[in-house]
């Protein structure tokens, strides 16, 4: 790298003492060849990838093959194999070159010359990191990122039927919606359930990497949901930055998040509620209580905790089929029924969101779903009918400090405008009209 560095300033050297030269050596009157020399001898353009100016090799791109190693790449490129060795040696304590994987991108800088020697490996484990081995005169290997940029966004949108539907519309992300459903909004709104022209502005990052290549949305910052003409504010905060916590709250700082997910599986649909009253046809209209709910999904659909907890029974039995339970403080515990396989141990912490098991149909069921159980003090309960504790709150000092952050960003989502409103306000004098009309109306 630091040849490069040096050819490279060489370049520009040269072109500054031509004119330093010119400057001395010629008349005055001669001043426009001057000018045309310069000219001539521009630096020439780099090219900078990895930390190279490719312009200085015969770059060869290409992915891992099944059956590829780097032996066989070098050797695949003239390079003999007790240099291989060599190189695979010194390089050994950065990267283990084993560890190749198929379908992984690699490139070869070569030498500018008949012979298209290889110079270097370089290794993209992933879009943003690669690994280097050097070996155009040392050997040496290191490995080094790809800059990320993050590029603030904003999008309001209309729910015209759902929340997808309304970003795919205007080219954006899934993510967003995501995002929105299952992280931020996901004990304060029901996704299922959005109203035909709910509402939503949100503050946003994009990931870029090398300033190009397109990663995918990384943050939401802050949103605003008009659910019902009811407005949701979300601002996101890191409460514990050593552990990197990070939690959304709402304008007057409570915590969006509950201590329990609302669902133990995503995507899912509610099959039967917990009914003490249900009566069942094929059971001869008896009173058969169900005190669970079933979440219908497609079997091997992963089953998350619901709440951090320790696993109090892992297990098989009768209809429950595979089971967990899981206790998660005094008061609740849950239970998971029917799953096809477990992961989970008794004995066991988990958190909230990890995943447990995979739907299935062990047990007594008709259909792959997971029958959830809720329990309070012992006794089974309908977990919708609860009013489920808040997650952690925000402490006092940490509020004032939140407030603050915040209002910059609350004032910026405020003013974004919702291209309704826009239409609206340019049309003013109609809607007057329209008002008049009301009350002349109104007067008869
Ligand atoms: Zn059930």
């Amino acid at each position: 790298m630091d040849r490069q560095r040096n050819s490279r300033l060489g370049n520009r050297c040269l072109v500054i003492l031509l004119i330093v030269l010119c400057a001395y050596g010629c008349k005055e009157d001669e001043k426009p060849a001057v000018e045309e020399l310069v000219e001539v001898i521009e630096e020439p353009e780099e090219i900078i990838e990895f930390g190279f100016n490719i312009e200085d090799y015969i770059v060869k791109r290409d992915t891992i093959k099944r059956g590829d190693s780097f032996g066989e790449i070098l050797e695949r490129n003239n390079v003999g194999y007790p240099k291989i060795f060599h190189i695979a040696e010194k390089a050994k304590d950065t990267f283990d070159i084993r560890r190749l994987q198929v379908g992984k991108p690699y490139t070869l800088l070569c030498s500018k010359d008949s012979l298209q020697t290889p110079r270097c490996f370089i290794y993209q484990p992933n879009l943003v990191d690669y690994v280097v081995i050097n070996f155009q005169d040392s050997i040496h290997a290191y490995t080094s990122r790809k800059p990320v940029t993050y590029v603030e966004k904003t999008a309001t949108g209309i729910i015209n039927s759902n929340i997808s539907e309304t970003l795919e519309e205007q080219g954006l992300s899934p993510r967003l919606a995501y995002k929105m459903a299952d992280e931020i909004y996901a004990w304060t709104i029901d996704f299922r359930r959005l109203q035909k022209g709910d509402r939503f502005k949100v503050i946003y990052t994009d990931k870029y990497i090398d300033d190009s290549i397109y990663v995918g949305v990384h943050d939401v910052k802050a949103a605003y949901f008009e659910h019902n003409k009811e407005p949701f504010y979300a601002f996101e905060f890191v409460t514990d930055s050593t552990k990197g916590i990070i939690d959304y709250f709402s304008e007057d700082a409570k915590n969006l998040r509950r201590a329990f997910l609302k669902a133990p599986v995503k995507f899912s649909r509610i099959s039967s509620r917990y009914n003490l009253k249900r009566r069942i046809a094929v059971y001869g209209f008896k009173l058969r209580p169900h005190k669970g709910t079933d979440f219908a999904a497609p079997i091997g659909t992963p089953i998350m905790a619901t709440a951090n907890g320790t696993v109090t029974e892992s297990r098989r039995k009768g209809g429950n089929g595979n089971y967990v339970k899981i206790r998660h403080n005094a008061t609740y515990e849950t239970q998971y029924l029917h799953m096809r396989k477990r992961k989970a141990k008794v004995g066991e912490f988990v958190k909230q969101g990890d995943v447990i098991g995979w739907v299935g149909m062990t047990g007594n069921t008709g259909g792959p779903h997971v029958c959830y159980r809720f329990w309070k003090n012992g006794k089974q309960v309908d977990p919708f009918k609860q009013k489920l504790p808040e997650a952690k709150p925000i402490s006092d000092s940490l509020k004032v400090k939140y407030l603050d952050f915040i209002q910059p960003i609350k004032t910026k989502l405020d003013n974004i405008h919702f291209l309704e409103d826009v239409f609206e306000e340019q049309n003013q004098p109609e809607q007057i009209i329209k008002q008049n009309n009301n009350l002349i109306s109104f007067n008869h």
